[in-house]
């Protein structure tokens, strides 16, 4: 089939029912669903871009293998141009919700890809789990399926591994192998968007102790398997709040949802690992899963930009930005966009090949990216906030703004800067508060640290690697050089 529209993508969706739990109810007409009608319309939207002619051969390309279009997600990077192709999808995708929603279709496609063209480390514990990811690859390739995936158990006892929980099932284990597959009980954190998505792969970061072997586990299933049940988030909007009053928490919402599994049969085609704590631990560095970094650094810096681009139209919109102490921020704000930009760069154009021929990103550029833009993203909200100051809670609602007894009150002072209308103002300030000051906003705040693991420990993961490969070897220059200094006679210098 190849790629699909946002109509193929939505009666997907109608054709089945996953057990959603929203708010104390079962949610049985998901397209229907306040909460999701939204998000499913811009998730459709991206789909329908690939058959627009003015993104069609930007986003998407022929399959070698199948002679179908397909997306850029699934290519198999061999050039910089292909990495260039991929990161046009990215780029393309993120724009059109600011960098705002982080795991549209793209992101799981790609992981899929590169865990696929890394079928050698499956294939080192066990042949079938290499078979099995490079088939799952292909049929979600060419049914152009959207994926969540839930990789981080439930936070009960952080302090303790997985086989010491409380419960033998509190974090998702095999219970037992059957003919038909392998049956898994418990639960796993924190799938975006699950209730809206087609599948779901189910893998870990690493950190599995010695008996913690049935936990070890990696597969994908649908979202609507018998058993699996999807528990929302409170939502942060109710589907029937305005566009004027909350242009970007009404339509870029993403739901998160833990996903427990009751006695869940995964099929044995669709296990891509099982009971193998050393696979488990190595699978992350080992399977390429720096390709979806890729997709987090460009995302990331159409929101990063999206962030400094309010907090210097809301300056201007209030007269504020000719004062030092504004322009440092807005400034700063710039600076941090330009040190993310630079770095996805680097990260391109200084790739690496893998041994069967694989092009990916340089990974210490990008994995920078991933430390600083858990500090620039709240600092730019924080910079937004301090700008804009107590007008950010100043503003009307949309029904006041089109009330005729209140216009001239609302037209008179709740103008910006000459030129700047009250209408234009009101509209920029609901914008800025979305993002800064709404349950939605401090979401993509938290999403920011968090949406790729605990920045702590992956800050140290990272220090660790960029010992292993760094020879330190400016010091040895600098003391051999002042050894070789002091041996030379006064006077040979040239
Ligand atoms: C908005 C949002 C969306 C997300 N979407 C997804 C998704 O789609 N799919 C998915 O699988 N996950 C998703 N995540 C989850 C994300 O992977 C986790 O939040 C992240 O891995 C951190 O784990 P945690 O939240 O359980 O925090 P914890 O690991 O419980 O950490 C809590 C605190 O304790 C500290 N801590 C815990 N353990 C240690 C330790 N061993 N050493 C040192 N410090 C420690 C941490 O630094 C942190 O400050 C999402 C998260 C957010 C916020």
């Amino acid at each position: 089939m190849g790629i699909r529209t946002g109509a193929q993508y939505i009666n997907g969706l109608k054709s089945r029912q996953p057990e959603v739990w929203m708010s104390g109810r079962k949610v049985t007409d998901l397209v229907n669903e306040p909460v999701f009608q939204q998000p499913i319309r811009e998730i459709a939207r991206l789909y329908d871009m690939q058959h627009d002619p003015e993104y069609s051969d930007k986003i998407t390309h022929i399959c070698e293998e199948t002679g179908e279009r397909v997306s850029n997600a699934f290519l198999i990077p061999k050039s910089f141009e292909d990495l260039q192709a991929r990161r046009a999808l990215f780029e393309t995708w993120a724009k059109e919700n600011f960098g705002l929603m982080g795991r549209t279709p793209d992101f799981l496609n790609v992981t899929v890809s590169s865990m696929a063209s890394n079928a050698a480390f499956f294939e080192k514990y066990n042949p079938d789990w290499a078979k099995n990811i490079q088939n799952y690859y292909k049929y979600i390739r060419d049914n152009d399926l959207f994926l969540t995936h839930a990789i981080v158990n439930p936070q009960n006892d952080r302090s303790k591994a997985s086989h010491e929980q409380k419960e033998t099932f509190t974090h998702l284990g095999l219970v037992k192998e059957t003919p038909e597959g392998i049956i898994v009980r418990g639960a796993k954190m924190l799938a975006t968007l699950a209730p809206i998505t087609d599948e779901v792969i189910v893998y870990s970061f690493p950190g599995f102790k010695p008996r913690d072997e049935r936990y070890a586990l990696s597969f994908a299933i649908p979202i609507d398997t018998p058993g699996l049940r999807l528990l929302c988030r409170e939502p942060m909007q109710d589907g029937t709040r305005s566009l004027f009053d909350h242009p970007l928490a009404s339509r870029f919402e993403e739901m998160d949802a833990i996903l427990v599994f009751h006695d869940v049969l995964v099929p044995w085609d669709r296990v891509f690992m099982h009971s193998n704590v050393e696979a488990a631990n190595q699978l992350y560095s080992q399977t390429g899963l720096m390709q979806s970094t890729h997709q987090n650094g460009v995302r990331g810096l159409t929101k990063l930009s999206f962030a400094m681009e309010i907090a210097a139209r809301l300056a201007d919109a209030i007269g504020v930005d000719g004062y030092l102490n504004v322009q440092t921020q807005l400034g700063e704000l710039v600076q941090s966009v330009e040190v993310i930009r630079a770095l996805l760069r680097v990260s391109e154009y200084e790739y690496v090949t893998t041994p069967h021929g694989e092009v990916i990103p340089a990974g210490i550029p990008l994995e920078t990216i991933r430390g600083m833009l858990p500090k620039m993203y709240p600092r730019a909200i924080e910079i937004i906030q301090t700008i804009g100051a107590g007008g950010l809670l100043m503003m009307p609602s949309g029904d006041d703004f089109e009330n005729e007894e209140l216009r001239d009150d609302m037209d008179r002072y709740y103008g910006g800067r000459s030129g700047v209308s009250a209408y234009d103002r009101i509209r920029l300030f609901k914008l800025a508060w979305d993002l800064c000051g709404e349950g939605f906003g401090q979401r993509l705040v938290q999403y920011e640290r968090y949406y790729s693991g605990d920045p702590v420990r992956k800050l140290g993961m990272f220090y660790s690697n960029f010992k292993r490969q760094h020879s330190f070897k400016l010091v040895d220059d600098a003391l051999n050089g002042a050894l070789k200094a002091q041996k030379e006679p006064v006077g040979t210098q040239d």
